[in-house]
């Protein structure tokens, strides 16, 4: 619910609206602009209250109109928050005019492996490294990931580099062990599973969140807001693909238009990771330019040194050199749409 206050109301009356979502448990945030101020109700509001409140806030003086959000997310919505949310993590901002690269394997599997493939994500010009060290795997006799050392060896192997770091959390104890990640990654699978949700928000660091691929954009965006209401704004969008109507060529269909769909409807920056819609590497580069394209904040990409060696998703690891042609390509379909890749 938003409450529009007339132009040139006064602090008393906009106090007022304030005073009365509080008073009926909700929390208000002021929104400023231009000459008329709007204030927000940041929580879900009851049904059998939202009726009540309407006409208590419309009768309120200095008030203008009462607009009740059709949408169910508020926090995530670009009504609420007009302007793009940038996240910022040590000296990286995801959002703004630069497009960011984040790459690395699969999965973390030895010092070696981590540290060829940091060396090659650094060359390429990408500012975060990724990693998974706990694995959803479809089959349980699959590699899982080697736990809190795999942490170790993302940390360190992206430290030597200069790079940020990223990995996947599958549950809620594997936040604890992620204390020195830059940023957490909730999977595809997990984007409902919301307990983890509210369990990385609490975490306060910026998040990485996949959109399920049989998840609508409005469902991705209430996952987003578990995570907002837990009082940290800084949440990344990912789009990596949905349940394709043809699986022969390519694992999951990379839904180009959600990333419009998904920034027009929210302030919150948008990835895409073209490796996992793929599927295959030779189709990766061209996704990745079609992310660029159509206007993702950055591109997460699966880069690994041996890709035939690869315990986990090997068939859509791009090699160290193909990833630098692919850095080069995104420069120039960057600066055609008015963004820079470092
Ligand atoms: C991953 O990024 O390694 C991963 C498992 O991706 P997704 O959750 O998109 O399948
Ligand atoms: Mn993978």
């Amino acid at each position: 619910m938003i409450v529009a206050m007339q132009s040139g109301a006064t602090r008393e009356e906009i106090r007022a609206v304030c005073e009365v979502i509080q008073q009926s448990g909700m929390k208000a945030v002021e929104i400023p602009g231009g000459d008329r101020v709007a204030v927000g109700v940041a929580s879900a509001i009851p049904p059998d209250l939202r009726p009540v409140l309407t006409e208590r806030l419309s009768a309120l003086p200095g008030v203008d109109r009462v607009t009740q959000v059709s949408r169910a997310y508020k926090l995530a919505s670009r009504e609420f928050h007009p302007t793009d949310t940038v996240v910022e993590c040590s000296g990286v901002r995801i959002g703004g005019r630069e497009v960011v690269l984040i790459a690395g394997p699969c999965a973390v599997e030895n010092p070696d492996q981590m540290a060829r493939a940091a060396r090659a994500v650094r060359e390429g010009g990408a500012r975060i490294m990724r990693g998974g060290p706990f694995k959803p795997r479809t089959s349980p006799y699959s590699f899982q990931g080697l736990g809190e050392e795999g942490v170790r060896l993302l940390v360190d192997a992206a430290r030597a580099e200069g790079l940020l770091t990223i990995c996947e959390v599958m549950d809620e104890g594997d936040v604890e062990k992620c204390a020195e990640v830059d940023i957490l990654q909730i999977g595809a699978r997990n984007m409902q599973n919301f307990r983890l949700l509210m369990a990385v928000g609490r975490s306060g660091k910026p998040v990485l969140l996949k959109r399920g691929p049989v998840a609508t954009i409005d469902e991705w965006l209430l996952s987003a807001e578990y995570i907002l209401c837990q009082d940290n704004p800084n949440v990344v969008l990912c789009e990596r693909g949905v349940h394709p109507v043809d699986r022969t060529y390519t694992r999951y269909t990379l839904d180009v238009a959600a990333v419009q769909v998904a920034k027009h409807l929210s302030h919150l920056p948008v990835v895409v990771d073209p490796s996992h819609a793929a599927g295959d590497w030779r189709y990766v580069s061209a996704l990745a330019r079609a992310g660029v394209a159509v206007g993702a904040d950055g591109i997460m990409v699966e880069v690994h040194p041996d890709p035939a060696a690869a315990l986990c998703d090997g068939p859509q690891a791009l090699r160290p050199e193909t990833f630098h042609r692919l850095a080069d390509d995104l420069r120039a379909v960057a600066e055609a749409v008015g963004r820079s890749i470092l």
